[in-house]
């Protein structure tokens, strides 16, 4: 059993498929182990993706999650990081193999409908960015 985190970001929220990006999770054996909407200030944004902080996309990035709310997943299930990682698809929706997340419900690079945690170590830290140990059944 593993946890990840998933983020639903301000672009699917925005479009109401909030349910419907759920539904993949579900329909694919993923179990909801704890979720809440919130809405991210610029500090938390920084402070998550604090890893690409040199990147070029930095800012864009930072403005675009905090533009609207977003609801935080943690996803339960067997090998979760690697399967929500292919259920989501490629970080450029373009290049995102039919039927994943980001194929049919994100628009651009920058508005790629979800997160998620790319390994079992980062899985625990952003877990633990969002969620305290009572929201953690
Ligand atoms: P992910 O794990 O597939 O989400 O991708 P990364 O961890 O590499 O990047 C984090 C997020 O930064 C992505 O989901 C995109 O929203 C954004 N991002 C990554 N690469 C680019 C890029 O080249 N240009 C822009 N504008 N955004 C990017």
């Amino acid at each position: 059993m593993e946890q990840t985190l998933s983020i639903i970001k301000p672009d699917a929220a925005a479009k109401n498929v909030i349910g419907k990006i759920i539904d993949r999770f579900e329909s694919n054996n993923l179990r909801i182990a704890a979720l809440k909407k919130l809405q991210l200030s610029k500090e938390d944004a920084q402070k998550f993706y604090d890893v690409h902080k040199n990147r070029p996309f930095f800012r864009d990035l930072v403005q675009f999650m905090t533009s609207g709310p977003v609801v935080v997943i943690v996803l339960e299930g067997e090998n979760a990081v690697a399967k929500n990682r292919e259920l989501m698809g490629a970080t450029n929706p373009k290049e995102a193999k039919k039927g994943t997340i980001r194929a049919d419900f994100a628009e651009s690079i920058d508005a790629n409908a979800v997160h998620g945690s790319d390994s079992l170590e980062n899985a625990a830290i952003e877990i633990s960015f969002f969620f305290g140990k009572r929201e953690l059944i």
